[in-house]
């Protein structure tokens, strides 16, 4: 298992727009499995490549309970977004905070998994809430930016970091 450091806000590697992924290299599999086991270390729900430093389109999430269900998507493509959910939301580049944030309550998905195959996601909620937080990473844009009125002090959502 290696842990990678997570960027913080301020960190302008935050602010970049990802390169899509053309090919499943050893280094490319190193990261995605490393994203995991941080994602994981740090009680998030998602992270992005570029939460590591990385500006590659990849991003894994784990809404599951268990924490034993990650979801990887690569080069992933909101198709279809409706709905809306307003509520908190946390991010590991922000730690310690959380904002309201009104987003899609229900988004499919269109992205390669990690043998580079075609997949489609379909989630609601928590997860559509997950995926677009981290989509939104890849176009250098943090929850931040989003929040009706104040960040907040996350104590209570200290386990929904993205
Ligand atoms: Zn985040």
């Amino acid at each position: 298992m290696a842990l990678r450091n997570i960027r913080k806000e301020g960190d302008p590697i935050l602010n970049k727009k990802c390169k899509e992924v053309t090919e499943m290299t050893a280094r490319n599999r190193e990261l995605i499995e490393d994203m995991i086991d941080t994602m994981y270390e740090a009680n998030g729900v998602g992270l992005a490549a570029p939460q590591v430093g990385v500006l590659k389109r990849i991003v894994v999430i784990d809404v599951s309970e268990e924490g034993d269900s990650p979801i990887v998507l690569i080069n992933p493509v909101i198709t279809e977004a409706d709905g809306e959910q307003t509520g908190p939301e946390g991010c590991l580049s922000v730690p310690g905070k959380s904002g309201v944030v009104t987003r899609a309550n229900h988004v499919k998905v269109k992205a390669l998994d990690i043998d580079m195959q075609p997949f489609e996601l379909e989630g609601t909620e928590l997860l559509a809430r997950a995926v677009q937080h981290e989509l939104d990473h890849l176009e250098g844009v943090l929850y931040t930016s989003k929040v009706e009125g104040d960040l907040m002090s996350a104590e209570e959502n200290a386990d929904e970091g993205e």
